[in-house]
């Protein structure tokens, strides 16, 4: 048997008292600002520490979650029980030769401008993508015709019984908005990317660009988790909600955005019963005129109120 406060001192034992929050909302936390209370929130500054972490929920078997930058996910009203870990002081970024080394809470965006410093060239596609390297891996994230998979060379984990793994590509299983990670739960501590020679200015010149569409096309100025669904085969999630007719339609204060369909945006406080209600109006919407299953690419994590209640 534990208490919540013998697991919040061996917490601040492993992490730190600066480094573990107890009832967190997790709304500070998510890209698109939604979310309830995580029990703990953990913030490890080193490999040792996330391993010790493990051990303790394998110790007391208590729920473990993991958390990159947040923006791919909607975490519900009722928060998360249990440990919540997010990696954010694990940042450090290196190059060798051609190899970029980063560990797992850098933000790939700083990874892509990283390699535009050292005239890499491959990591361009990623220079718009607000995850960190760790939900990049896990998503196999992509834009613009590049993805994780054309340039990752190996990844260091942490298995769910404290282990650390190395994980060539391969091992991987990187797919479309995928990798074997959603199965296994091994949590990424670093990655390698193999990279080519590239010219400054040329890398330069595509982040640019790329920047310059993504910013005149997405709604940007608004909290979002970016792309709610996958592309289905064959059609574009965001033409077939647009000829739908949603935009600008919603429940409470989520909406389907005017700017790009495929997002929806927290307009005005929303809640996660918001988000998700939206999220199935638009897949109601358009299985009844186009007969299309929408897919999530968003990732739906925590307890709803009422069962929190119960
Ligand atoms: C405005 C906007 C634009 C976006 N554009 C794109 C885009 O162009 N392309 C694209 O692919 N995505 C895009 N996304 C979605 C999102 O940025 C990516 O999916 C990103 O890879 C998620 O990373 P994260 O760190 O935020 O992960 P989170 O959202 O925090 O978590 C996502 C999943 O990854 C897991 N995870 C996080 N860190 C680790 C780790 N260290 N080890 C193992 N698992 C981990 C989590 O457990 C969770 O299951 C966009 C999102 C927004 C808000």
């Amino acid at each position: 048997m534990y208490t919540n406060e013998m697991i919040y001192q061996e917490l601040v034992q492993i992490c730190g008292k600066e480094n573990v929050l107890r009832d967190e909302p997790l709304k500070y936390h998510t890209l698109v600002k939604i979310g309830g209370k995580a029990d703990f929130l953990v913030w490890p500054t080193t490999y040792e520490q996330v391993m010790e972490v493990v051990r303790l929920k394998e110790k007391y078997q208590l729920p473990f979650t993991l958390l990159g930058n947040g923006s791919n996910v909607i975490v519900r009203d009722g928060g998360i029980r249990g440990i919540v870990m997010q990696l954010k002081h694990l940042t450090e970024i290196k190059v060798e030769g051609e190899k970029i080394i980063a560990q797992s809470g850098a933000d790939i965006k700083a990874v892509s401008r990283f390699a535009l410093e050292h005239s890499l060239t491959g990591l361009e596609f990623a220079c718009g993508i607000p995850g960190s390297v760790g939900g990049a891996i896990m998503m196999n994230a992509g834009a613009y015709g590049g993805e994780v998979k054309d340039v990752l060379d190996h990844v260091k984990v942490v298995t769910q019984k404290g282990e650390l793994k190395i994980l060539r590509k391969d091992d991987l299983q990187l797919g479309y908005r995928t990798s074997i990670i959603s199965q296994t739960h091994d949590i990424v501590l670093e990655a390698v990317f193999q990279l080519k020679k590239g010219e400054y200015e040329k890398i330069k010149e595509k982040m640019d660009d790329l920047t310059f569409q993504r910013e005149s096309k997405q709604p940007l100025e608004y909290p979002s988790v970016g792309s709610v669904f996958k592309r289905p085969p064959g059609y574009f999630a965001g033409k077939l909600i647009q000829d739908s007719g949603l935009q600008g339609k919603g429940v409470g204060g989520a909406e389907v955005s005017t700017k790009h369909a495929g997002f929806i945006i927290n307009k005005n406080n929303a809640t996660a019963s918001d988000y998700i209600a939206t999220i199935e109006m638009v897949r109601k919407t358009v299985k009844e005129k186009f007969g299309v299953d929408l897919e999530l690419e968003v990732k739906i994590i925590g307890e709803d109120i009422k069962q929190q209640q119960q």
